[in-house]
């Protein structure tokens, strides 16, 4: 955006000239909408848990109820607990980012085992998404990795899969070698992304600014997250979405050599 005025320049009571100004600020708008909708954003995401928690505790200590309820409300209790907690976890580990705090432990870890895991959690436990697994039974394939970044990148993608799609919808997560990469891909029948919104999608911050995606909520610092640990082994982030249709994360690691060295052949000088 630029904004433009112009000015008459009057000089000795005679009129001289106009004078053009632009101003370019483009950059200025789009930062203070996107603080604006965090702030409003965060506190909304705060407060729905809060007020949950809240009300149940209340109910909880106001009433005698039978066990059956009880059971009922505390669980409610537990998961918005655990919907704060992982706010509070993000906000943090988009701090430690900025100010380059972040640690990681990397070791080898069988990545095909884990993402298998976790799938197959997702399998057994959504009532409403059919979630998918393709990969080759027998692969097993190493990667340095932090096991619990690792967690957080994928748990992170499968939830906004299952997030951003209907009820009903199919969600298909691919593992295939390629070369010396791991290729992992995460797809949905959900939303879709529209295309001016491709290149902002990994900043901090960032949700696409349209009437599902604010009914959905969110904070946008997930895929932030999932970029910088991504970058942190290495590795690639990419996504390929069609509005309405469907969107495609893909996640590529590098793949831990087996003993490279031991294919070349030994040259003998005698
Ligand atoms: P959040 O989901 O908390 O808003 P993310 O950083 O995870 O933040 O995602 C940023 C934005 O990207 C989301 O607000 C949403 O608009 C869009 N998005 C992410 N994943 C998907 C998906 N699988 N399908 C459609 N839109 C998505």
């Amino acid at each position: 955006f630029v904004t433009l005025y112009a000015e008459g320049i009057h000089y000795g009571g005679r009129f001289r000239g106009t004078m053009l100004v632009l101003r370019d600020v483009t950059v200025e708008t789009e930062v203070d909408r996107m603080k604006s909708e965090f702030v409003s954003t965060v506190s909304h995401e705060l407060r729905t848990p809060l007020a949950s928690i809240f009300g149940y505790t209340e109910l909880m200590l106001a009433k005698e109820l039978t066990p059956n309820r009880q059971q009922r409300y505390l669980e409610t209790i537990h998961a918005e607990t655990e919907r704060l907690t992982g706010l509070v976890n993000d906000f943090l580990d988009v701090q430690r980012m900025e100010s380059s705090q972040q640690h990681y432990h990397f070791k080898e870890l069988d990545v095909v085992a884990m993402i298998r895991e976790i799938a197959e959690f997702q399998v057994g436990s959504s009532q409403t998404h059919t979630v998918l697994l393709e990969t080759d039974d027998a692969a097993v394939e190493m990667i340095q990795a932090d096991e619990q970044k690792m967690r957080q990148l994928f748990g992170n993608l499968i939830n906004n899969a299952v997030k951003y799609s209907p009820d009903g919808g199919e969600i298909t997560i691919g593992i295939e070698p390629a070369d010396d990469l791991l290729r992992i891909r995460i797809q949905d029948e959900g939303i879709g992304i529209p295309r001016h919104a491709l290149p902002e999608l990994f900043s901090k911050f960032y949700r696409v600014d349209n009437s599902d995606s604010r009914k959905i909520g969110g904070t946008g610092l997930g895929l932030a997250i999932c970029q910088e640990i991504v970058r942190a082994h290495e590795g690639m982030i990419h996504v390929d979405s069609t509005e309405g249709a469907g969107s495609s994360f893909t996640v590529e690691l590098p793949i831990i050599q087996e003993n490279p060295t031991a294919l070349s052949p030994t040259l003998e000088i005698t």
